[in-house]
């Protein structure tokens, strides 16, 4: 029933009258009312509710408890495994405060129990967990499913379904995924649905832009399909087809989802069809993609098509966006404060309620809060648009709430997930978000619960709305995200001189001028002819006839450059060099030094985009990890022009250079590699001949290049490609030779310490890495890392966790396994040259341990996922996932530097301890566990930690550890 003050308020006659500067205030009254009148809807239940969540808002380490309870206790197989985690938190956290009485003593009594009755207590915290939870997260099973949507509708209130599930890490996943989606569309109690695209395809890549456009498409085209054979009947008796919606969580997704949107809409068969989008409006760039939308929706309904939905809210992933801007020292995506993101959802609301818009795209206002509602409903009432906007609640947040606004607003939306029984644990996620926003700082929903009218918190939310309305005009517009690389001529390393150390930023891709950049710069490279290198001896160039062959693993049988072979004479003459610039480059001052670094550093980032080329082609690398390498390579820079600070005030120390340093690089990270130890060794006033890996002398050759462009003087600094012969070894062995650096296998370092045992030798050498995954694992994370962990690089990284060690219940999980061996093979394998291949080739055609474990299996082993050679390509290998390996195996403990991971069972966590601590070449470690005493315990016992060598002051070096092995990292 209407209710009468809010019905007048909203009379269209006396809105027109209203002045634009008088919205705001009225927006506030017609608010009180919306709120006054949801008071009187309010049931028992939702007051006794509103009282908990009040009481959650006032209990921090209530709070703490309840998301770990969610996070944690459901994780494990085992009741016993999970009775253990749940008494563990009650005895860290105590029982929350914000509960009743009785809970409180369930919770206790249940506690004392689950020790001695776990598998009979562990349901039934599950059940209370599921009744709790079920206001918020439907059960997805048909009949209760329908039970509720009956209901709903009987009261006119349509239901937006989004189906949760496992992570969606493999395309049988995505397949399973958009099936069941299919489905729903079939079901007649079914009229609206949300899909991500990243729930209908795994593979989203924004470097193989339209290539993933087009797979999305193919999926999308099957759903509007559905939703097209299976229309429902309308409010008005109309039979229409049903509604797809494409969510949108993650920012590097926006462009893929409204470009796909557009481009199947705009196919014929879709002509007529309105289906939707959402945009959040914690991004700048949804202001700008709104308007485009409306502009296309216009022309396509011009064209004869229907218009478009777009559901308009505030943005869900705030906490992930932080977390990457973090870590990749991006800006952030999302406004700054939230007092933007709320001017910015008002611009959007004021631009879609419009009628030349709202005509073209219908707009859902996605809210709660029920100040941005009523400016909403002026709005659409002002424009004569009330049939364009419709207004879009979250299932069972506050019901009483969503009644008011059905009156007002003539319908109801709400959004509902749902989930299926055995699925619960994956609707984890939700939860914790829907906890975590009900209680967030500033958020309305927090204070919802105990708004009155007229309070101190009405007031505040008062404020924060009329505030947002003064400035949604003037609000910031444009994308926080704006690297250009195209645009980067003078280009200069992120980390200035003079100020504290930080990491380079490594190269966005969600941005479109990026990705052109990168495509044209590897193109010319390609159509480049070989390039001729040289052998460098104090600046001068011999081009001999002996000359090595430089291969493009991508192309078999290319010849991607020649390289000339230091001869005998060059590695004698380059030492007598070396030795006579020790003179000058000793004496150089710290400052002067630390100015050449740092023009490195600069000149690395001026020619990120050749260089990125230039790896693809040397070492088949792929556009994503190569791009960190170079960052890499810069902060080696700017961090080593940095490592005298910390003596400037300590006057008994005098550090000594060592002398003539030979770098001996790997190909695995041919130029961050090289770069490390060549610049660390100058900057300590050494001289440095660099003698790259012959199957990456192009990278070698472009980074001396570079460096000597830089600054580097050329007797400081020589290029030397030796074979590993004798020619090599004499450079290594030299009496002259006061230290190598050596990055490359531990047999390497054994025999350039055989050939010479008072070798000073800094080296760092072979892993053999696990990774353990215990019963109280994110299961989904772990699988997600492990797969990014075996296979990034194509597995050749000294840090891969070639080995997977699984506790018994988990290896013993078809789900796990069927989990694992998806998102592996549902990897694109191709040419580093092919933007979406994300595994590319080895360096060259496997032989030795690598050729072993691609091809043959030991005893008890078998392929849960068995490796093929692909296009023909013997360099280019599809994952591979060998099952029952053993403790102490061949495949435990020898380094496979490709794609094949060994998966381990352990009977139990101390088992799993411990053959991690088996292994030899344990360089890196992990462990995947929620369970707080595990972690502790894991530090405590797993010795892991890089073979890693202090390069920063070579004078003053201590050669710690060799030749790998067991080390904590240092
Ligand atoms: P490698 O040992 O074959 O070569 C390393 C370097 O030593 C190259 O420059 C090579 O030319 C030189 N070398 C090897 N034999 C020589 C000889 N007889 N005479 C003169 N020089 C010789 O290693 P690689 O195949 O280039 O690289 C892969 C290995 O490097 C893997 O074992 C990997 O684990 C290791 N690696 C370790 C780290 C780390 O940080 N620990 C980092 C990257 C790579």
């Amino acid at each position: 029933m209407k209710n009468q003050a809010i019905s007048t308020r909203l009379n269209r006659d006396h809105l027109k009258q209203l002045k634009d500067h008088e919205i705001a205030d009225f927006a506030v009254n017609l608010a009180a009312d919306l709120l006054r009148e949801s008071k009187t809807h309010e049931t028992r239940r939702e007051r006794a509710n509103a009282a908990k969540v009040g009481g959650l808002i006032c209990d921090p380490m209530g709070k703490a408890m309840t998301l770990s309870l969610a996070d944690q206790v459901f994780r494990a197989t085992s009741p016993k495994r999970c009775a253990s985690q749940f008494r563990y938190l009650i005895d860290e956290y105590g029982v929350p405060d914000y509960l009743k009485g009785y809970e409180k003593l369930a919770m206790r009594l249940g506690a004392a129990a689950s020790s001695l009755f776990p598998d009979l207590v562990m349901p039934l915290v599950t059940q209370k967990m599921r009744v709790e939870s079920s206001d918020v997260i439907l059960p997805a099973a048909d009949d209760k499913l329908e039970k509720h949507l009956k209901k709903r509708a009987s009261k006119d209130i349509r239901v937006n379904i989004n189906l949760l599930g496992e992570a969606i890490l493999g395309e049988t996943e995505a397949t399973k995924r958009l099936n069941a989606n299919i489905e729903l569309l079939r079901d007649p109690n079914v009229s609206y649905i949300s899909v991500k695209v990243s729930n209908i395809f795994s593979q989203l890549n924004l470097l193989a832009f339209d290539k993933t456009i087009s797979k999305i498409q193919e999926r999308l085209r099957l759903l509007y399909r559905e939703a097209m054979l299976h229309p429902y009947t309308d409010e008005h008796g109309k039979q229409v087809p049903k509604f797809v919606n494409l969510d949108m969580e993650e920012y590097r997704d926006l462009q893929l989802t409204t470009a796909a949107f557009q481009r199947t809409l705009d196919e014929e068969e879709f002509l007529n069809l309105e289906a939707g989008i959402v945009l959040q409006g914690y991004l700048p760039d949804s202001w700008k993609a709104q308007k485009e939308l409306t502009e296309w929706s216009k022309a396509r309904v011009k064209r004869g098509g229907a218009g478009i939905k777009v559901r308009l809210v505030k943005g869900a992933n705030l906490a992930m966006e932080t977390v990457e801007a973090d870590i990749q020292g991006w800006e952030l995506a999302t406004y700054h404060c939230k007092s933007d993101v709320d001017a910015n959802f008002k611009r959007m609301v004021e631009f879609g309620t419009k009628a030349e818009n709202a005509a073209y795209v219908r707009i859902g206002i996605a809210s709660h809060n029920l100040f941005d509602i009523a400016f909403a409903l002026i709005h659409r009432a002002r424009n004569g648009v009330e049939d364009r906007v419709e207004f879009e609640m979250l299932e069972g947040m506050a019901d009483h709430q969503a009644k008011t606004v059905q009156n007002a607003s003539g319908g109801m939306l709400l959004y509902a997930p749902i989930v299926h029984r055995k699925d619960f644990h994956t609707a984890i996620a939700y939860l914790v978000r829907r906890l975590d926003e009900n209680t967030a700082d500033e958020n309305f929903l927090r204070d919802l619960f105990s708004l009155e009218v007229g309070s101190t918190t009405w007031n505040e939310q008062r404020d924060r709305f009329l505030k947002a309305t003064r400035e949604k005009d003037s609000v910031h517009d444009t994308p926080y995200r704006d690297q250009d690389r195209s645009k980067e001529e003078n280009r200069k390393a992120f980390c200035r001189p003079g100020q504290p150390f930080v990491n380079e930023p490594d190269t966005d891709w969600t941005i479109p001028a990026n990705r052109e950049w990168i495509n044209h710069l590897r193109k010319e490279r390609l159509a480049a002819p070989p390039e001729e290198i040289p052998v460098v001896v104090n600046g001068q160039e011999q081009y001999y006839d002996q000359r090595g062959v430089g291969h493009d693993p991508s192309r078999p049988g290319v010849i991607a450059y020649r390289f000339a072979l230091a001869k005998m004479t060059d590695v004698n003459e380059s030492l007598d060099i070396a030795h006579e610039a020790l003179a000058h480059w000793s004496q150089t001052s710290i400052t002067e030094r630390k100015n050449v670094l740092n023009s490195c550093a600069d000149l690395i980032a001026k020619r990120r985009g050749d260089l990125l080329a230039v790896m693809t082609l040397d070492g088949g690398k792929s556009i994503t990890e190569t791009d960190p390498e170079l960052s890499e390579a810069i902060d080696f820079a700017t961090y080593y022009a940095r490592s005298f600070d910390v003596l400037e005030n300590q006057t008994d120390i005098t550090p000594e250079p060592l002398g003539c340093i030979v770098i001996a690089p790997p190909w695995n990270f041919p130029f961050a590699i090289s770069c490390g130890g060549v610049l660390a060794a100058i900057m300590a006033g050494n001289t440095v001949i660099l003698k790259p890996a012959p199957q990456a002398v192009l990278c070698g050759w472009y980074l001396a290049q570079l460096l000597w462009e830089a600054g580097v003087p050329k007797d400081v600094l020589q290029f030397i490609p030796a074979p590993d012969n004798e020619i090599g070894r004499r450079l290594i062995t030299s009496e002259r030779t006061n230290a190598v650096i050596l990055t490359g296998a531990f047999d390497t370092a054994k025999l350039f310490q055989s050939w010479k045992p008072t070798i000073k030798i800094f080296a760092e050498t072979s892993g053999k890495n696990s990774l353990i995954v215990s019963a109280s694992a994110d299961l989904d994370l772990a699988v997600k890392d492990t797969v990014k962990g075996a296979f990034g690089n194509a597995g050749q990284k000294c840090s891969a966790s070639s080995l997977l060690i699984v506790e018994a219940s988990v290896y013993d999980s078809e789900i796990f396994m069927q989990q694992l061996k998806d998102a592996a093979e549902s990897l694109t394998v191709g040419s580093a040259w092919d933007p979406s291949a994300t595994i590319t080739p080895v360096i060259e055609e496997p032989s030795g341990s690598l050729a072993q474990a691609l091809t043959s299996l030991g005893q008890e082993e078998e392929w849960l996922l068995e490796p093929r050679i692909i296009n023909n390509n013997p360099c280019l290998w599809s994952p591979g996932i060998r099952i029952g390996v053993t403790p102490g195996s061949w495949f435990h403990r020898t380094e496979c530097f490709g794609p094949v991971l060994g998966v381990i069972r352990a009977d139990d966590f101390e088992h799993a301890m411990k053959i991690q601590n088996e292994s030899s070449l344990g360089l890196t470690g992990g462990l995947h566990s929620l369970d707080q005493r595990e972690i502790t315990i894991w530090r405590d016992k797993v010795e892991v930690g890089n073979a890693y060598i202090n390069r920063s002051i070579t004078g003053a070096i201590v050669n710690r550890q060799p030749f790998g092995g067991w080390k904590k990292s240092v």
